[in-house]
């Protein structure tokens, strides 16, 4: 579909890559030929990089998409009649396709529809202990999104609370941190903090919304726990041959706190577009703006005008329910024209 606006608030990966990102995929793509399968200097630097920036010496792998990510993360670490403890509005259960079913081999989810996306520690204790014996599924990890698909962020001594009853009950922690840098540039955590420092075992660390085309990371903190990962990566299609490819862009996000800029930007920006819809279109905010999303109750006849007017964004908890999205390039002008546009429509 051609795009009638030069920007849309519909998501963040509606965004092209970062600068920073690009200007090192083409340094790499014109550097002459290179190993394939990971096998190369740049994929080894960005690997550095990454245990640099989580103060850690993990298992780093990188996939195709956040799907895969979350697929295989959670594959590793359940077996087929495991059940994973999981907010109901997550991305593992709503936009997934079932893939951490099918990657595992079996394993389902057991969801809380607690407030806001966020799961408490009495919802995941309740739906550890929900099930015992054999003829149940078997409770074996809890995942958290941070930031979660609302745009809202654990702080620091949620998390602990949440990955103290996980790990109570035995549970591996999984993140989906697709948005993991914009929960960081929310909290003034540092990394290692907001997961490994907390009890997290496995992060898919979101690098496509940030800036990137392809190609989100895996971190096992635990070595141990990586065993054999690579050939769930290769028999599941996300062993990608060019792989510096992906790794030179992911270099050129993690230098000089590009991805932390980046996050912190969208963050700004949707803190604004908040603003704005509130004073000056008066539109009603669903939930805090702690990252890079903004949910607003639309009239629907509202939300057809926009669309005419050529915006794109979803409707994403309808019939009023507009979710719209700042990504790391989002201009104040793109916000001054459709909270303008709201103003007069509405
Ligand atoms: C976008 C997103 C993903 C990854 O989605 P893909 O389209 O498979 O890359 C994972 N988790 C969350 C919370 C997301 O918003």
């Amino acid at each position: 579909m051609n795009n009638p606006k030069k920007q849309q608030f519909a998501s963040d990966n509606n965004a092209g890559m970062c600068p920073q990102a690009l200007e090192r995929f083409i340094e790499a793509n014109s550097s002459g030929h290179a190993t394939g399968y990971g096998d190369d200097a740049w994929t080894a630097r960005a690997t550095a990089k990454i245990n640099e920036l989580f103060e850690c010496d993990a298992a780093v792998f990188f996939v195709f998409n956040g799907t895969a990510a979350n697929s295989l993360a959670l594959a590793q670490i359940t077996k087929p009649y495991n059940a994973v403890i999981a907010h109901g509005f997550s991305h593992i259960q709503i936009d997934e396709a079932g893939g951490p079913s099918y990657m595992s081999g079996g394993a389902t989810l057991m969801t809380a529809d607690t407030p806001s996306a966020k799961l408490t520690p009495a919802a995941v204790e309740e739906l550890a202990t929900k099930f015992v014996g054999v003829h149940h599924v078997k409770p074996a990890a809890l995942s958290l999104t941070q930031s979660t698909e609302v745009g809202t962020v654990y702080a620091l001594d949620e998390l602990r609370a949440l990955t103290s009853v996980a790990k109570q009950h035995n549970l591996r922690v999984h993140m989906d941190g697709a948005r993991f840098a914009n929960a960081t540039a929310t909290t003034g955590a540092t990394p290692a903090e907001l997961s490994s420092k907390s009890g997290v075992d496995i992060l898919c660390f979101g690098g496509v919304k940030n800036g990137l085309a392809v190609g989100e990371c895996i971190i096992i903190f635990d070595r141990d726990l990586a065993e054999e990962f690579e050939w769930r990566i290769k028999q599941s299609g996300h062993l990608n041959s060019k792989m510096r490819l992906v790794t030179s862009a992911w270099l050129g996000l993690l230098e000089n706190d590009t991805w932390l800029n980046n996050a912190r930007h969208a963050n700004r920006m949707a803190q604004q577009l908040a603003d704005a819809l509130t004073k000056k279109a008066g539109a009603e905010i669903m939930y805090p703006v702690e990252a890079n999303a903004v949910f607003a109750r639309i009239p629907e006849h509202v939300q057809s005008a926009l669309r005419e007017k050529g915006w794109s964004f979803y409707t994403f908890l309808p019939p009023l329910g507009c979710r719209l999205m700042c990504a790391w390039d989002t201009e104040e002008a793109t916000i001054d024209e459709f909270t303008a546009d709201l103003a007069a429509v509405g």
